[in-house]
This record gives structure tokens, C-alpha cells and sequence, in this order.
């Protein structure tokens, strides 16, 4: 059948159920048909958006596949009263007005790593799994990366006069913070490296003190990176140097450090005054744990970051990451990247709010992605608003499995929640377990010591200049492309 004859037939079937014309009152009445008659209006009144940019923010949810996202919605939702069932609600990114979904596979992974997904984004060309903004012709683990080094857009950006920021929840040496301003074969080598490689490359926390970019805001976790090893101490260095003192000690007039929340708030506020914010040794706490520390969220950092990059008026550069989705997820634990996921939901809308209120919006590209999924699935067929850390559950109670016991909606296709799933053969009965506490490996089917990535497709939102070149399947590569040309950094009117 041909799509005409097949357009006939649809319509005798309409016809046959309603008058010729007109659609019946409880399709049109319907909640749903409305809403999507608003969706329409809505997307044909779009304005056609301006393509050159002042401000980019590039927010990254490591490792928030996209079945993350739909849990997080409903965990969210869940938690807010004026929602029926959670299903309906939007994260604030999921209302931006342009999508595209990313291909994440490395230059030689099916399934990627941070390193080499990062490095995609910011400097317009995959590589291999591990590496940080060097071309694949080395190998992992090569000392001389000269000739592979790849310019980022951080660096491109800090080159044209812009200011300059990145923020983390992650170590700031780990690698999707790195890829932004170190050149390095090995994700690893975020203090030191092999013995011979030594006076080849610089450590990864070396390069972020010394690059010639000098980025002007810097807010994350990972201060074991940058102090000395030794008897009592927390750092890692096995050079003697901290790294810290001689950031500092470079430029003492417009250089400042802080290590906790309160300090990063009591900040001068001033366009010469660079930021180093180091949080903790390694990665920062979850949001879930943070309570009782002296850490700032997501959300914090993002604020002050913001209060120094618009305190002048040359444009910025930001990337913000929330790093421990993907830590949640490798734990096996899905509340822990649900509530990850939730602080980088209000991290974008106060972002969003922030700009609106400084006139700024409109002159800013925002867009947010993942770098990667995660093998976490979302199973049926539960009813609308059952709890979605909660076991799956219809109206006539728990939906049982071959094995007459009860499973939870959200579930590992491999981790070590596979190591508790079993028992003597026998999948663990539980009907009378709290799934929903904070630390509830959900069940698993292949034991590994840390859950694995997955190799799905992740979705890019955007909103503002050059958002709307956001659109189809497109490769992860082609992020930086974006950035690059709506900032027009090879000939920058903001100059
Ligand atoms: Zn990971």
C-alpha cells in the first residue's frame, strides 16, 4: 500500500466513527489533546532565534541517559504537590525549545568513556576512550602529545578575550572538567605521571595551574590533586609542590582560594579576580549526603560562578558538570543519581532566572547534555504515580514476576546490586524491603564491581543564539561546532 491509498484508508476509518470534518468532543475536551494543541501554537510562534552569542554555558550530566532523565522527571514530579502522578511534570531543561539526540561512541569504544566524550565536545573531534583533548594518532598512555594537542573551546574563548569558568561536583582533575584545559594521553594522571613520561607532559592538576588560558573561575572538588603527599596529609603529590601556594603566590593581588561554602560566598566580586574553589580531597559529597558539611551544592557554585563571569561585560565561557549521576549510577544505587539529577534540574532553572535577571538571557547558548547512558531501565507495567524508587505496583498490588516476587521499576542491567539480587540460585524476595531508602542497591542481573556505561544515544537541549542548529541525530563532535560558530570565534563581534 502506498502512503496516498494509505491516507484514504485512514480517513474512512475516521469517518466511519464521527461526522466527516469534526473531531468528537471528548478527543477535543481531552487534557492531552489540548495541551498538544498549546505545543503547536506555541512551536509555529517560535521566534526565529539570533545566531550570534555573547555568553555560552555548556551544562554536562555525566552519565544522565536519557531513561535518568524520564526517572528524574517523575522523582521530581513525585515530590511536588501540584502534580497528579509525576509522569507529567518537566525538568527545567526538558522545556527548552530545541532537542537533537548525540552519538557517544568513542573513536575505539562502542561504549564510551568521560574522557573521550568530553573531548568531543569541546574541541570538535572524537578520540579514544581515556584520552583528554588529544587527537587519536597516539595511543592511551603515550608521554609526547605535542603534535595531537587539540585547542579547546575553553581556550578558544579565553584567547578571543572572554572570561572563563568551569564548575564540578566531580574532582576538578577528573575528566570532564580536564578535557576542558588539559592535553594529556590518560585520564588518570591527575597528579603525577610515570617516571618516564616525567619532564614529557605535565600532570593534569599542573596543567590547570599553569595553562596560559588561566581560567578565571574554578569551583569543584579534588584538592588532594594539587598538595603533597606525606605522613598526615590528605594530598597526593608525590613532587613535593603545593599547587595551591604557588597558584596564589603567581599573582597575589587577583588570585583567591576557598575551600568552603561559606568563604565562596563572602567573595570581592570583581572582573579581575580569579577564582580557585576546592571543596574537598577528592570527589564532593552527593547532594543526598551533603547535610553537615561545609560544601556548597551545585546550584551555589553555579551562582557564584555566575556573579564573577557577568561582573564584566566581555562575555563568557562556562561549563558546569554534575559529576556524580554517573558515581550514583556505578554504586548501583539509582537514588543517589536521581537526587544528583534533581540539584542539575535547579541548577538550570536558577541559571535560567539568574541571566533573565541580569538582561543577559537572550545573548546566551545554553545547552544541556550527557556525556554518556548508564544500563539503568525503567520496567512496566506498573500504575500512573506509583513511586518510582518503589516496587511495581497496579491497583490489585505488586506485579509479580515468574518467580511470584514483586521487582522494583527501576533496575540494573549489570553492577553490584547483582551481587545481593541472588541467592542460592533464587532472585531475593522483596515484598518487604524499603527500596526507596537512601541506600537501596536496586536488583541487578550480571555481577560487576561498578555498574557499567551504555552505548544508547543522549539527548542535547538547547535555548538562545544558535540553539535552533540543534536538531536530528547528530554526532557528539559536532556540540563544539555549534559553540564555536555562535560565538563566532574566529572573527567575535562581543570583542
Ligand atoms: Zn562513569
Amino acid at each position: 500500500m502506498n502512503s496516498t491509498s494509505t491516507l484514504v484508508f485512514t480517513s474512512v476509518l475516521a469517518m466511519s466513527s464521527a461526522s466527516a470534518g469534526v473531531l468528537p468532543d471528548n478527543q477535543t475536551q481531552s487534557v492531552w489533546f489540548q495541551d498538544g494543541q498549546a505545543k503547536i501554537a506555541e512551536i509555529t510562534q517560535k521566534p526565529v532565534a539570533y545566531d550570534e552569542a555573547k555568553n555560552v554555558i555548556l551544562f554536562i550530566g555525566d552519565g544522565m541517559g536519557i531513561s535518568t532523565q524520564t526517572a528524574a522527571r517523575i522523582f521530581v514530579g513525585q515530590s511536588q504537590i501540584n502534580h497528579q502522578g509525576g509522569e507529567e511534570f518537566l525538568l527545567s531543561f526538558e522545556q527548552f525549545p530545541y532537542t537533537a539526540l548525540a552519538k557517544t561512541y568513542n573513536t575505539d569504544m562502542q561504549v564510551p568513556d568521560s574522557a573521550g566524550t568530553m573531548t568531543a565536545m569541546v574541541t570538535g573531534v572524537k578520540t579514544r576512550a581515556g584520552m583528554l583533548s588529544v587527537s587519536d594518532y597516539i595511543d592511551r598512555g603515550d608521554c609526547g602529545v605535542e603534535a595531537a594537542t587539540l585547542k579547546t573551546s575553553l581556550e578558544y574563548a579565553s584567547e578571543r578575550g572572554m572570561n572563563t569558568g568551569i564548575v564540578s561536583t566531580a574532582r576538578i582533575t577528573h575528566a570532564t572538567p580536564a578535557a576542558t584545559y588539559a592535553h594529556i594521553s590518560d585520564r588518570g594522571w591527575e597528579s603525577g605521571v610515570p617516571e618516564d613520561c616525567n619532564g614529557k607532559v605535565k600532570d593534569i592538576a599542573l596543567q590547570l595551574v599553569e595553562s596560559d588560558s588561566a581560567i578565571d573561575i574554578v569551583f569543584g572538588g579534588g584538592r588532594r590533586s594539587f598538595e603533597p603527599s606525606g605522613e598526615g596529609l590528605s594530598g597526593r603529590r608525590t613532587d613535593a609542590r603545593n599547587l595551591i601556594q604557588e597558584w596564589i603566590d603567581t599573582a597575589p593581588a587577583q588570585r583567591q582560594f576557598v575551600d568552603t561554602a561559606s568563604a565562596m560566598k563572602d567573595l570581592p566580586v570583581g572582573s579581575e579576580q580569579q577564582v580557585l574553589g576546592l571543596f574537598s580531597d577528592s570527589h564532593m559529597e552527593y547532594e543526598l549526603h551533603r547535610e553537615g558539611t561545609t560544601q556548597p551544592s551545585l546550584t551555589e557554585m553555579t551562582d557564584t560562578a555566575l556573579n564573577h563571569l557577568l561582573a564584566d561585560n566581555d562575555g563568557f565561557y562556562l561549563m558546569v558538570e554534575s559529576g556524580r549521576i554517573d558515581h550514583g549510577h556505578h554504586a548501583g544505587i539509582a537514588k543517589l543519581a536521581l537526587t544528583e539529577t534533581e540539584q542539575f534540574h535547579q541548577t538550570i532553572s536558577h541559571t535560567v532566572q539568574k541571566l533573565a535577571d541580569a538582561n543577559q538571557l537572550d545573548d546566551t547558548l545554553i545547552i544541556v547534555t550527557a556525556d554518556h547512558s548508564h544500563v539503568m531501565t525503567m520496567a512496566g507495567y506498573q500504575q500512573r504515580g506509583n513511586p518510582i524508587l518503589g516496587l511495581a505496583a497496579g491497583a490489585s498490588g505488586n506485579v509479580l514476576a515468574k518467580d511470584d516476587k514483586p521487582y522494583t521499576t527501576l533496575g540494573y542491567a549489570n553492577g553490584p546490586g547483582a551481587l545481593t539480587t541472588f541467592n542460592e540460585g533464587e532472585r531475593v524476595d522483596l515484598t518487604d524491603v524499603n527500596t526507596q531508602a537512601d541506600d537501596f542497591q536496586q536488583q541487578a542481573l550480571v555481577p560487576l564491581s561498578s555498574e557499567t556505561h551504555a552505548g544508547e544515544d543522549v539527548a542535547i537541549y538547547a535555548m538562545g543564539p544558535g540553539a535552533q542548529w540543534f536538531n536530528g541525530l547528530v554526532e557528539q563532535n559536532y556540540i563544539y561546532h555549534v559553540i564555536n560558530r555562535t560565538l563566532s570565534l574566529q572573527g567575535r563581534r562581543y570583542e
